[in-house]
């Protein structure tokens, strides 16, 4: 998607706080972190949400659910950690690009709605 900002980002075009890469997803700083750490996981592929995972490209998703743990041990998070996505308008997703907001450094609330 020539237009996406997170595809941009994939393709260096944009620059980010990447880290972590491999072949099918990038890790990189939210610009406007809500927590000490507060990371974006998305993967490579444009996928628009959650709501366009396919068995085709479901894959990428478990991929990336196997690196967000070995990504958090690395960032130090050893007293927990959140990771949320957000769907179309109502979830408030302002990029469409499908990314895992991962967030630690401290204790949470909860007011998810
Ligand atoms: P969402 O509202 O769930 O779509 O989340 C989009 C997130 O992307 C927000 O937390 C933004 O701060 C973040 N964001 C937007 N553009 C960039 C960028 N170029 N680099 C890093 N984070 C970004
Ligand atoms: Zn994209």
């Amino acid at each position: 998607m020539s237009d996406c900002v997170f595809c941009k980002i994939v393709a260096g075009e944009n620059p980010s706080a990447k880290v972590y890469e491999d072949e099918v997803c990038v890790a990189f700083k939210d610009l406007e972190p809500k927590a000490p750490v507060h990371l974006l996981v998305i993967p490579k592929v444009h996928i628009q949400s959650v709501d366009a995972v396919t068995p085709e490209n479901s894959g990428v998703v478990g991929h990336i659910f196997e690196v967000i743990p070995k990504i958090m041990a690395e960032q130090g998070a050893k007293t927990g950690y959140r990771v949320i996505t957000n769907i179309g308008p109502d979830a408030g997703q302002t990029v469409p690009h499908l990314h895992f907001h991962v967030l630690a450094g401290q204790e949470m609330g909860w007011t998810p709605a």
